[in-house]
């Protein structure tokens, strides 16, 4: 609820943005080349998918 700055104290603020992260949420390492992919996709840098599944580069 929007509500005056002064209002919210530093704490509760803080708090509130812990929620915040960094980065994209979803990234996994690939386990068979060990690069960052996004998760339950083709990782791009070694077209494999669980394991096998190999799509040609
Ligand atoms: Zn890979």
């Amino acid at each position: 609820m929007a509500v005056p700055f002064r209002r919210t104290s530093k704490t509760a603020k803080r708090k509130r943005r812990t929620h915040f992260k960094l980065e994209i949420p979803g990234m996994v390492a690939c386990p068979s080349c060990g690069e960052m992919k996004l998760a339950h996709r083709v990782c791009k840098e070694c077209g494999t998918y669980k394991g096998k599944e190999v799509v040609n580069k």
